[in-house]
């Protein structure tokens, strides 16, 4: 469907204000509005709002231009919380749906090596091609997994999108912490302050899982984070085996640790458990990423320090290694923030971030669309520390816009019905 101009004065360029006009806004801090507007304020050229929104019978304000987006719904941009943009050339998931962990670990060293990736110019075309695939489907920020060295130019686009840039570090032996040190305090003092001297954090870390990761050097992270008063993204309670290499150093990791010739028993013991880890990671704003496996009382601690900390569900990524049914109910109940993620092309086909809104209303029926609405936009801002600027369509909030349509949308029928329907895409709104 072709965005169509009604009333629109081409003879006054003085305009600043377009009004956008559905047959349903979705603004997810209140609910929906049947023929419903969003005004943007363009004026300045740098930062557009929305300056009002409401039913368009009722508007009466001074419209230069209305665009006309016909049936469909008006939606915040989506926010992917949590993805690897460097996978972005893949042109499949490595390996089969249900493939064991460990070993799509391997194809994913051996795919790193057969192709290069560590090649500055293939990384930055891989990122750019991530980022305009985002855009294109409505997403305006990303949680980006991002591995040394970290290069900022790779992620300069025209789109406009916001960036967190979470600092993969790795490494099971003590030996690795000074340099680890001197990396990320470097990483986050790029932190950079806006005109009002407010520190824009664009910045945070990720130690890369309990699997990979010394606890020391989990600690450190996580103590420097702390400090610089930055966001720390850590994979955590993915799989099975990895519990399984907590609880008694023993399965699959320990093969593929001995095999890549890092495995360090005193890493592994009764001191290093899912539980230390999350109290580790508690010191400071933290996003769990996965959380597949979490059981009761990791989920109670995690509830008892939601204010920090949060979780990121990858549903179509879940799908892929054909986990266990996600624990959903229990996170939600719990009053945790939950978010959504694409994670990389090397385990979804895509990154259109609106598949992983309808997988999880196909997964899980009893959830309210305005309940998963909210994952792929408030939840994900408020997990970046985005959500004074993003996530809800709201008086004061940038003009980051996504509009959902389907062919075969009955007029009849609310739409809760048919948001989340398998037929339904989602696109960015070029402002
Ligand atoms: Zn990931």
């Amino acid at each position: 469907m072709t965005d169509r101009t009604l009333n629109f004065q081409s003879g006054d360029s003085s305009s600043s204000k377009t009004v956008y006009r559905a047959s349903w806004v979705c603004p997810v801090d209140q609910p929906p509005i049947e023929n419903g507007f969003v005004e943007v304020n363009k004026e300045g050229s740098d930062r557009r709002t929305i300056s009002n929104v409401g039913t368009f019978a009722n508007y009466n304000g001074p419209s230069e231009s209305v665009v006309d987006l016909g049936d469909g719904a008006i939606i915040p941009g989506l926010i992917n919380a949590h993805t690897h943009l460097e996978f972005s050339d893949l042109p499949r998931p490595l390996g089969r749906p249900g493939i064991r962990f460990t070993d799509w670990i391997r194809l994913i060293v051996e795919s790193r090596h057969a192709s290069n990736q560590d090649s500055p110019a293939k990384k930055a075309e891989a990122i750019k091609q991530g980022i305009a695939q985002s855009v294109k489907s409505g997403v305006v920020a990303i949680g980006e997994i991002c591995t040394a060295p970290f290069v900022l130019n790779d992620y300069v686009s025209d789109a406009p999108v916001s960036m967190l840039h979470f600092l993969e570090q790795l490494g099971s032996d003590q030996a690795v912490l000074a340099d680890k040190r001197s990396e990320l305090t470097e990483h986050l003092s790029a932190n950079q302050r806006d005109s009002n001297g407010q520190v824009q954090s664009t910045f945070g870390a990720s130690p890369h899982a309990p699997y990979s990761c010394h606890s020391n050097l989990v600690q450190q992270i996580c103590q420097i984070a702390a400090n610089q008063n930055s966001i720390v993204a850590m994979h955590l309670a993915e799989t099975k085996e990895e519990r399984e290499l907590l609880d008694s150093s023993s399965g699959d990791f320990v093969e593929l640790l001995k095999n890549f010739g890092v495995w360090n028993p005193e890493n592994f013991g009764p001191q290093r458990s899912i539980l230390s880890t999350l109290q580790t990671l508690s010191a400071c704003d933290a996003l769990i990423i996965h959380g597949n496996y979490l059981d009761d009382v990791e989920l109670d601690f995690i509830a008892q320090h939601r204010d920090r900390m949060k979780i990121v569900f990858c549903p179509r990524t879940h799908d892929f290694f054909r986990h266990d049914q996600y624990p959903i109910k229990k996170i939600v109940q719990r009053g945790i923030g939950l978010s959504l993620g694409t994670d990389s092309l090397a385990s979804n086909p895509d990154l259109r971030m609106f598949e992983e809104l309808k997988q999880v209303a196909k997964t899980f029926p009893q959830l309210a669309t305005q309940q998963i609405l909210e994952m792929g936009t408030i939840n994900g801002a408020s997990a970046m520390g985005l959500e004074s600027k993003l996530g809800t369509l709201t008086v004061g909030k940038s003009a980051a816009i996504g509009f959902v349509e389907q062919n075969e949308l009955d007029p009849a029928k609310q739409v809760d019905q048919w948001l989340l329907a398998t037929t339904s895409t989602c696109r960015r709104i070029e402002i």
